[in-house]
């Protein structure tokens, strides 16, 4: 994918790689000795819901507003990870993430200022070089979509949340509000939108 790896010092790579790029795809059934690889799958076109309303367009920054950047078109449901390496990755219970297909994303600037940090082989987490902000993460076996972290888009944002994945693993000290599907480990389909 030519992107860097950031500096490994200090950091640990847990044994479970979630992978929750799984929209508009088929997949086969997770079983825990796939974990580290990302089950094969077979990547459909866009759906009619992600190609309307193109004219849409939202607006996302990192915390010292080096990096800023735009998605075009509807956003996806907000995907839930309670695992360990999205809690170590954010500092919080849990990383909030919207996959984009990066042909709807677009730098305004600071494109130049994304670390590129490999927590497990393939999979690729980037944040801001200069204030720390968790922007993505994308994987070698999806090319094409990256996973933004919600947190960062302008209010208001509409797109709702999707599912609870990795529960198995969530801090101990953070409730999860019922109502959404919840899963131990992978989500095992795609997504509906919650509409
Ligand atoms: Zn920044
Ligand atoms: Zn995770």
């Amino acid at each position: 994918m030519g992107v860097g790896i950031g500096d490994l010092r200090g950091c640990r790579v847990s044994l479970r790689e979630p992978d929750l790029n799984q929209r508009n795809t088929s997949v086969t059934p997770w079983s825990p000795r796939t974990l580290h690889e990302r089950p094969r799958t077979v990547t459909q076109p866009m759906s009619g819901n992600a190609k309307k309303s193109m004219s849409i367009k939202h607006h996302g920054s990192c915390l010292c507003g080096g990096i800023r950047f735009t998605i075009t078109g509807t956003l996806e449901p907000i995907q839930v990870c309670h695992c360990a390496q999205c809690r170590q990755a954010q500092g919080g219970p849990v990383a909030t993430n919207i996959p984009v297909d990066v042909s709807a994303l677009a730098y305004e600037r600071g494109e130049e200022l994304l670390q590129h940090y490999e927590s497990s082989p393939g999979k690729i987490r980037a944040f801001c070089k200069v204030c720390g902000s968790p922007v993505f993460s994308k994987r070698d076996s999806l090319p094409g979509v990256v996973r933004i972290r919600a947190g960062l888009l302008q209010e208001p944002v509409k797109a709702q949340l999707a599912f609870h994945a990795f529960t198995g693993s969530k801090a101990s000290w953070w409730p999860i509000t019922r109502g959404l599907p919840e899963y131990p480990e992978w989500a095992p389909t795609p997504p509906k939108p919650i509409s």
